[in-house]
Formats: C-alpha cells, sequence, structure tokens
C-alpha cells in the first residue's frame, strides 16, 4: 500500500510570509539599535553561541527515507534556485561574523555539502578565519575522490553516515540503491588523508535497520573511528516521523553492551551532543545521541545558516531570519554583527524537551535546507 506523507511546506504560506514580515521588522529594529562589541554572546537561557552549521545546499544525490523521502523530494520539488544560494564568499563573511560573536566550530552540511561544485575553495576561507573546528558532514559518496583536496584547503575533521553494513538494508535507507562499499572507501580515504578519527553516523529506524547496530560497532570497534546512534528524529514535516519509530538511545546501549561490553565515559566538553561509551576492553568508544527521549535543549549552542541564507536557532523552527539581503544590500559587519547577537539574545527554543505528540503538526523547515 503506498503511503501518504503530509506535507507541510513552510515556505510561501500566508502563515509563513507573515512570520517572515515580523522577522524583517526584528532585523530592522536590531541593526540600527546600539551596536554591540564583538565578543561572547548569551541566550535568554544563558546557553552561549559557539557552534554554527552552515548549509551549503539544499540538494542530495540519497533519498534516506527518514530525511528526503523519494516521494516528497522527487523529480517535481522545487529546490532552491542557484541565484538564491549563498555564494561562498557571502558564506565567508557572513562566518567572519559570527567568528566575532564567538563561534569557534563551523560544521559544512546540507542536502550533501561534496554536491556543491568546489567546496573546497569554501573550506580554504573559512580556514582563515582562525583556529577553528572547521568539520563536514557527508554521505560519503564523494569523500574517496575529495578527502585529499579538502585536508589541503584546511578542512580538520569529517562526519561520514552510514546507516547499516549490510547491502539491501543500506540501499532502501539511502533509497537510491548508493552501494556500502563506496562509503567504506570514503572513509579509509579521509582517513588516510589526515582526517581521522572519524565519526561514523547511524541513524536508528525502528523496522529498518536496528538489526545493524551490533555489526556497525563490531566493524568499527578498534579502527578509531567513533559511530554514533542517532534516534530517529521528527525533523521537517515530510518523513511521516512516528514516536514508535524511534528506538531509544537505552536499548542501542543494551544491545551493543550484550555482546560488546561497555562503560560510560566522560564528556569531552560541557554540552557535548553525544552520550560516550568506551568498550571495557579499550579497544575505542561508542556515542548515541538521544535527542527523542533525553532531549539536550539546555546544552545546545549551535546555530544553523541555511543555503539561501537565514539563520536558525533550532533545528526544529518554522522560521529563520533573513541575513542575505542585509549581505546583498551592502550592510557593514557591524550591523550584521547587530542581528545576529540580537537574534540569539532572544533565543529561547527548546522544542525536543517540550516534543508531544502534538507538537509535530508544527510546520517546520526541512533538514536538508536547513543543514543537518
Ligand atoms: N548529506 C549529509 C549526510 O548524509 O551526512 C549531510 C546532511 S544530513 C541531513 C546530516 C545528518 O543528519 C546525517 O547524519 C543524517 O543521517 C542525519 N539525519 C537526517 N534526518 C534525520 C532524522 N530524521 N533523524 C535523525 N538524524 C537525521
Amino acid at each position: 500500500m503506498a503511503t501518504t506523507i503530509p506535507i507541510i511546506d513552510a515556505r510561501g504560506t500566508a502563515e509563513a510570509n507573515a512570520r517572515r514580515e515580523a522577522a524583517d521588522a526584528f532585523v530592522r529594529a536590531a541593526a540600527d539599535g546600539a551596536t554591540t562589541a564583538p565578543g561572547q554572546v548569551a541566550d535568554a537561557l544563558g546557553r552561549g553561541l559557539h557552534d554554527l552549521r552552515i548549509s551549503v545546499t539544499d540538494r542530495c544525490n540519497f533519498r534516506c527515507v527518514y530525511c528526503m523521502p523519494k516521494d516528497v523530494f522527487d523529480a517535481d520539488y522545487r529546490f532552491l534556485p542557484h541565484a538564491d544560494l549563498l555564494t561562498f564568499e557571502e558564506i565567508a563573511r557572513i562566518a567572519g561574523i559570527f567568528v566575532e560573536r564567538g563561534v569557534a566550530k563551523i560544521r559544512l552540511t546540507g542536502g550533501e555539502p561534496l554536491l556543491r561544485r568546489n567546496v573546497e575553495r569554501l573550506v580554504e576561507m573559512l580556514a582563515k578565519l582562525g583556529d577553528l573546528d572547521l568539520t563536514l558532514t557527508t554521505n560519503g559518496s564523494l569523500l574517496a575522490k575529495k578527502a585529499r583536496s579538502l585536508v589541503d584547503a584546511g578542512l580538520t575533521r569529517v562526519t561520514v553516515s552510514l546507516d547499516a553494513l549490510d547491502e539491501p538494508t543500506f540501499r532502501a535507507m539511502n533509497d537510491v540503491g548508493f552501494p556500502v562499499a563506496r562509503v567504506l572507501e570514503g572513509i579509509d580515504a579521509a582517513a588516510a588523508a589526515g582526517l581521522a578519527p572519524i565519526k561514523v553516523n547511524m541513524v536508528v529506524k525502528r523496522g529498518m535497520n536496528e538489526s545493524s547496530i551490533v555489526p556497525m560497532a563490531r566493524h568499527f570497534k578498534g579502527t578509531g573511528h567513533i559511530v554514533r546512534f542517532i534516534e530517529y528524529m521528527d525533523v521537517g514535516a515530510t518523513n511521516g516521523w512516528r514516536m514508535d519509530d524511534v528506538v531509544p538511545a537505552t536499548e542501542i546501549v543494551r544491545e551493543i553492551d550484550a555482546a560488546l561490553p561497555l562503560e560510560s565515559a566522560d564528556p569531552n566538553y560541557a554540552g557535548e551532543v553525544a552520550r560516550r561509551w568506551r568498550y571495557k576492553d579499550g579497544t575505542g568508544e561508542i556515542g548515541v545521541i538521544a535527542s527523542v527521549t533525553q532531549a539536550f535543549c539546555r546544552d545546545c549552542t549551535r546555530a544553523r545558516l541555511s543555503t539561501d541564507g537565514r539563520l536558525y536557532t533550532c533545528l526544529f523552527a518554522a522560521e529563520g531570519v533573513d541575513l542575505r539581503r542585509p549581505l546583498r544590500d551592502g550592510w557593514d559587519d557591524a550591523r550584521i554583527g547587530n542581528v545576529i547577537a540580537a537574534v540569539w539574545r532572544k533565543r529561547a527554543d527548546r522544542y525536543s524537551e517540550i516534543r508531544t505528540a502534538n507538537t509535530g503538526r508544527i510546520p517546520r523547515v526541512e533538514m536538508s535546507y536547513i543543514g543537518g
């Protein structure tokens, strides 16, 4: 039987337009307010601004069932036209202003970031912004080809998504028949180019790939790479998310521990997204990202810049603040910095902590556009 997925496209509706007008008015007022000096800024709940995720394209060559399902992201889907995308110069300039406001870690994502032509040039520009943790999340399909040039451009780390090791399961998850071996080649090439240790993201969806949890752990145990098991989230509005499809972190850890004994490890830093577990035999560690069953909003220090230059302060937001227009209208860094600081100060998002069965109806943008 065909599945019907309700589409709540946050773009272009009357409600969305009204929200955008309000956001634009806020931007103008913030820009013209007293200039705030560069430096750390805290939000309404006392959380600092430390990380910036940048979606460099809303396109992807995979159609992962939990992210860009084929029946929505089909030949008729309206991806952003090229002119709407921020140019590399625009991204680098905005990123520089974020760095002045305290950002120390930048992650390029999307969509599939390696699909953006010459993305290495952007990496090179961002690497010049200072002593940053400059990383990228990729499906790995183009990594074997690009790992060396990314390192040469200044990339410091990489996260590769891989949802299963067995061919039928992985092909069913990416839904374009992409083979596991090509992703593994990408991981090896990245390690050889100096990007190790590599983080490997596995989204666990009930009924699809939970039988791959232990094989994934076993495969990467002892390699130095860190598999991060991610609870399936209700991002966007197209993946038909249901709580029943979530395999809770406790279940994931219990299963791995039964086969490969684990012990809890301390976080590397306050606010680390993944909860760390070490193999008792000293052969490495895993991470578990329990964004549904153990929300970590109170430690969230991440801002997101969409492909077309809107600033979002939560992965589950319905609306962002347009930074592209100020850029293209020739505003100086101080005014744009004022806007970023004002948006951050006002931020009170904690969607994952207040998630209920009903929050699923609230419109929100897709992960590929806002940046995963
Ligand atoms: N194309 C790149 C990739 O595949 O890694 C980057 C973008 S992707 C949106 C970033 C990460 O988000 C991936 O690790 C992906 O598995 C994860 N992701 C996407 N949809 C998700 C969902 N509904 N729940 C949990 N994680 C999700």
